[in-house]
Order: C-alpha cells, then sequence, then structure tokens
C-alpha cells in the first residue's frame, strides 16, 4: 500500500521533472523536405517576423497557417508567436495594440492586413505547472485564464492538435516540429496534443474544433482523439455562449457545414447545440430541406460568395417553426398569429441551447414571416413583397423551401418569371392569377378587419 503511494508520487514528480527539462525532442525540418517559401508567407506576417527578429527576439509563423500551407491550401490568416512580451511587441510597431484577457495578444496592422502576435504561452496546469489548478479552471477542468508565458516548446504543447504546433522561421524556412505534427499532417491524421480526455476538460470547444477541421481538411480523427468525444458533449454546456456560438458558425460558414453537421450528430455533439437537429433529420422533407440549404451554403463558400449567419439560422431551425406553426393551427389558432406562436417557441428555446445573438433574430423572423406571403399571388402583395429589404433572403429561402418539396414547384416558376419580367409583364401576370381565380368577394363588415391580415387566407398559387 505504502509501496504505491510512493510510487504514485515519485510517478508524478517525475513527470513535472520531464516536462520542465523537455520532455520532446525538437525536429528541424528543411525547405528542401517540406517545400515552403517565405513568399508563401503574407507580407505582413514576414514583416513582423523580421522586425521582431531584428530587435532581437524570436519569431515564428505558427498554427493553421504553417498546417494549411503543408497542406497545399491557402492560409487563411498567418499568425505569429514569439518570446517577446506583449508590450515589447506593442512598442516594436506603431500600428499595433494589446487585446483580450484570457489570452492576451497583439494586433499588429499593416495596410488592411491585420496580425495577430502572441507571446509563447507557458504549460497547461495538467502538465505540472506549478500554478494551483483550482485557481484557474472552473469545477469542469476548464481554463478561465490563461496568461503564463513560456517556451516555444511549451507553446507548441499548450496548442490543441500536432499539427496545429508547427512553427515556420521565414528567415531560415525551417519547420520547428516537436510534436510530430510534420508526420501528422503528411498522413492527414488529427491527433490532440497530451491526454485528449483532459484536453477537452480543459476547452470542451476542441471537440467542434476537431470536427470542423477534420471535414474541412479531409483529416482522420486520430482513435484516441475521438474515442472520448461523445462521453464528454455535455461538458459544451458549460462553455461562454458567445464563444459557443462563434465556434459554431466558423464551422458553419467552413464550406463543409453539411459534413460537419453529420459528423456533430454521429458523434452526439449536436445535442447542446441544435438539439431539434435528430428530430427534424428524422423527417424525409425536413432532411432535404437542411442538406440543400448546407449545400448550398457550402457551394456558395467555396465559390467566395457571402453566406448570412441569419439564413443558415433560419434554415437550421425552419423545421422545428413548420412542426410547431402546424400544432398551433391544428389547436384552431389562426395561420399567422400560429406562426408568430411558433417562432417565439422556437427561438425560446434555441437560446437555452447556442444562443443566437439579437443582431441575427430579427432577421431570421422576417425571413420566416415572408414565407406565406409568397403564397399569395394576386393584388399588390406581389409588389410590396418584393420592396422588402429582405425580399432576396426570404425568396432564396423560398425557393430552398420548393426544392425541398415542401412548396409545390409552380410557386417558385412563378417567382422566378415575376422577377425576371418588367413592369408591365408583372401587371400581366397578375391579372392571369386574377381570372384563375378571383378573389372572394367579402363582405363590407368584414373588410377593415381582414385587410391586416392578408396572410390568413392564403391563395392558391398559380397552377
Ligand atoms: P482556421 O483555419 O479555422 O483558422 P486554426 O487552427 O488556424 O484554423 P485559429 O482559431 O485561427 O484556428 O487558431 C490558431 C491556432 O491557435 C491553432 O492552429 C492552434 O494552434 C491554436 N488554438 C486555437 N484554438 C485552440 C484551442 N481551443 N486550444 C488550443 N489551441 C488552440
Ligand atoms: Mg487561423
Amino acid at each position: 500500500m505504502i509501496r504505491k503511494l510512493l510510487q504514485k508520487v515519485f510517478k508524478r514528480k517525475k513527470t513535472a521533472e520531464t516536462v520542465g527539462d523537455s520532455l520532446f525532442q525538437l525536429h528541424i525540418i528543411p525547405v528542401k523536405q517540406h517545400g515552403i517559401h517565405r513568399n508563401q508567407i503574407s507580407s505582413c506576417a514576414l514583416k513582423i517576423t523580421q522586425e521582431l527578429q531584428k530587435a532581437g527576439f524570436s519569431a515564428f509563423v505558427v498554427g493553421g497557417a504553417v498546417r494549411d500551407l503543408l497542406l497545399g491550401l491557402d492560409p487563411k490568416d498567418f499568425d505569429i508567436a514569439t518570446n517577446a512580451t506583449p508590450e515589447q511587441v506593442r512598442s516594436t510597431f506603431r500600428r499595433s495594440r494589446i487585446i483580450g484577457r484570457r489570452f492576451r495578444l497583439v494586433h499588429v496592422m499593416c495596410g488592411l492586413e491585420t496580425v495577430e502576435v502572441s507571446t509563447f504561452r507557458g504549460p497547461s496546469p495538467d502538465n505540472g505547472h506549478p500554478i494551483k489548478i483550482n485557481d484557474i479552471t472552473d469545477q469542469h477542468g476548464r481554463l478561465l485564464q490563461d496568461n503564463v508565458f513560456g517556451s516555444q516548446e511549451e507553446d507548441a504543447m499548450r496548442r490543441d492538435f500536432t499539427m496545429n504546433a508547427l512553427s515556420y522561421n521565414p528567415a531560415t524556412e525551417e519547420i520547428h516540429d516537436y510534436l510530430n505534427g510534420y508526420e501528422d499532417t503528411s498522413s492527414r491524421t488529427l491527433r490532440m496534443i497530451g491526454d485528449p480526455i483532459s484536453r477537452y476538460r480543459e476547452d470542451p470547444v476542441r471537440m467542434l474544433r476537431a470536427v470542423r477541421l477534420a471535414a474541412k481538411l479531409d483529416l482522420q480523427i486520430d482513435a484516441k482523439t475521438a474515442q472520448p468525444i461523445g462521453d464528454l458533449a455535455p461538458l459544451l454546456q458549460n462553455v461562454p455562449v458567445a464563444r459557443l456560438f462563434d465556434e459554431m458558425l466558423k464551422l458553419l460558414l467552413s464550406g463543409h457545414s453539411l459534413a460537419c453537421v453529420v459528423d456533430l450528430r454521429a458523434r452526439g455533439l449536436h445535442h447542446g447545440l441544435l438539439p431539434m437537429l435528430d428530430v427534424i433529420l428524422e423527417q424525409p422533407l425536413g432532411e432535404r430541406f437542411l442538406t440543400l440549404a448546407l449545400k448550398n451554403t457550402d457551394e456558395r463558400i467555396l465559390q467566395d460568395k457571402p453566406v448570412s449567419p441569419a439564413f443558415l439560422f433560419a434554415s437550421l431551425l425552419w423545421h422545428e417553426v413548420l412542426a410547431s406553426w402546424n400544432s398551433y393551427k391544428v389547436h384552431g389558432e389562426k395561420p399567422s398569429v400560429a406562426l408568430h406562436k411558433a417562432m417565439d417557441d422556437v427561438l425560446a428555446k434555441q437560446q437555452k441551447n447556442l444562443a443566437i445573438p439579437r443582431r441575427f433574430t430579427a432577421t431570421i423572423q422576417e425571413i420566416w414571416t415572408m414565407q406565406p406571403r409568397f403564397e399569395l399571388l394576386s393584388g399588390r402583395g406581389p409588389f410590396r413583397l418584393m420592396n422588402h429589404p429582405r425580399f432576396r433572403a426570404a425568396y432564396d429561402f423560398m425557393l430552398l423551401r420548393s426544392e425541398s418539396g415542401e412548396i409545390n414547384a409552380e410557386t417558385a416558376s412563378w417567382w422566378k418569371d415575376f422577377i425576371a419580367a418588367n413592369q408591365e409583364q408583372r401587371e400581366k401576370m397578375i391579372q392571369i392569377i386574377h381570372k384563375l381565380s378571383p378573389p372572394k368577394k367579402r363582405k363590407n363588415r368584414n373588410r377593415r378587419k381582414s385587410s391586416g391580415n392578408k396572410t390568413d387566407a392564403p391563395e392558391k398559387a398559380a397552377s
């Protein structure tokens, strides 16, 4: 018993010492092996590394940019890591400012480009760091503060995946690799640095990052890295909602949203984010609609076309709204009142999980409330609808509904023609609708009451 205890203590001490004494071997990979030349680095990032090195500091391009270049992709941005403190970086560059609290880093601006410069971080508490763990983590082990500076090696160790821990020195064109990230990049293996369970506990968002990076970069998640994800999924509930929303948006705007959502569901990660996904995907129409919406989003992103987050969330939640709308109607509610109640319910429920910021919810509601109006093809309705500031988004949304089989194809094709037509032709189209289905005569006494409620009596689309 005592021997076991001693062994335990001894083991723990040894781990701490080994980390301090450099546990991992540095591999320096020359340019003739990896093939990344300094002209592939953005001019701003290049200038920053040169200036810092001139001032006597070390400076490397790090993280996603090195990984993406090795995978033959164009990096989205270039991050720099240095042994200069944020204040030293700040005083080296005139156009720079210190940002962040949990991670203090410096934004350096050159022209329109902004590059993030961070000081090498010290090791995480689970790797034998002397800081008392309870002081900087919550009760689930999530890191709340992370401003301990360290060496280049320690900085590499506290990144998430081995392929994200490579450093590139533009001056020598060499890659510094402490964790076999180069090999993992070559074999397209996404591998967590250290013990996956404690790394996910430290920051549960890493589970979402694993799913996103694997889908986006076509990588295999290493078995030990993938295995704990299902069990630890509930930890996402402890992540601040704003961060969760940002990460979810990154995932949906990655150009691979469909693959990501399918994978999120397969790993049980969607429960706290989009809890109704299971229900939606079980209905054939729901699955078709969501698949089309995400595919569309991915295609737009790959073609460099803008994508609206509001449109995306309106799509993700639409079939929940439809189900609730129908249920209110079945219980005798007027269609327009039922729709508003359904929207309120769905958004309120969603706020408890992945809170959608208010700036998006107004647009989401507009897209939804305009939908019944696409099926009212008579009178001045179509003209008024076309003048709505959100018409384009609502129209695209209606096309998705039609493509997924929710509304008839004639409605969509009527609208396509209506948009393409000139004013005179549009008037004629409306007249034809009138002839095909003349508006019902209303008794005088009802006229005032019903005029504000156009969506209550949907007339049939052109057939
Ligand atoms: P992207 O292509 O989406 O930008 P990225 O890996 O560059 O992918 P960033 O969010 O830009 O992602 O992060 C830059 C680097 O910071 C990562 O490559 C990784 O080394 C490190 N990093 C980011 N998030 C985490 C995290 N949650 N835990 C540990 N390291 C992280
Ligand atoms: Mg990045």
